[in-house]
């Protein structure tokens, strides 16, 4: 069983081309400044069966997926059910003619922790990003959200897709709105500062949010 705070697709600002972002709910480490600060609780977000996954994929797939992203959230809290998602997207071949989908992990543990809690072996991650979100320390290095997070690319899909990225700063970081029935969420990793400013500008023009995921 896992328990996520939300799945989209198409996903085009984690990461290369489209595709499925999942954020796994619940997160102990707790970074001031995080942007995600719905996906904190543990008994949050919906529960769905690992055996959910290997539907959710091929749906994506067959809508054109380049990629799976997986976020939250902190994914190494759940490890079976992210064992069970990459396990079932490596186990779903993609559509002849398409190229092949990378797998992107965000953790906020450092590597050799998530290689601990998350015995994914080889093949199951192409590219990772670990390490906490430190508001003091900003980046402006493609998706990550501060200088002392690392992108590792872990096999030759990686380093053919995620090569540019270890040096690539863009003038503007990928973003994405996404707007929900009672609430506001960003995809993507802003610049350290942006979404209260964003905040700010809406509410001198009037428009006051009710939730957004970066609020307790
Ligand atoms: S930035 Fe990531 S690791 Fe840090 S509190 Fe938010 S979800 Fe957790």
């Amino acid at each position: 069983m896992a328990r996520l705070a939300r799945v989209y697709f198409p996903v085009t600002a984690l990461g290369p081309g489209r595709r499925l972002g999942v954020w796994f709910q619940g997160c102990p480490i707790a970074c001031p400044g995080c942007m995600s600060r719905d996906t904190w609780p543990a008994d949050g977000g919906t529960e769905v069966p690992d055996a959910w996954f290997a539907g959710a994929w091929a749906a994506a797939l067959t809508r054109g997926a380049t990629g799976l992203t997986v976020s939250g959230g902190e994914p190494t809290e759940q490890p079976q059910a992210l064992l069970a998602l990459l396990r079932a997207v490596r186990s779903t071949p993609a559509p002849a003619g398409a190229d092949p989908a990378d797998v992107l992990v965000y953790t906020g543990r450092e590597r050799d922790e998530f290689a601990a809690l998350v015995p994914a072996g080889p093949g199951l991650v192409d590219a990772l990003i670990t390490g906490p979100y430190r508001a003091a320390e900003p980046t402006t290095l493609i998706w990550r959200g501060s200088a002392n997070q690392r992108l590792h690319l872990l096999s030759d899909l990686g380093r053919e897709r995620y090569a540019d990225s270890l040096t690539h700063r863009p003038e503007r970081p990928p973003l994405q709105v996404v707007v929900g029935d009672d609430d506001v969420s960003y995809v993507g990793v802003p610049r350290t500062g942006a979404l209260p400013r964003m905040e700010r500008s809406l509410r001198s023009s009037g428009i006051h949010l009710g939730r957004s995921s970066w609020r307790p």
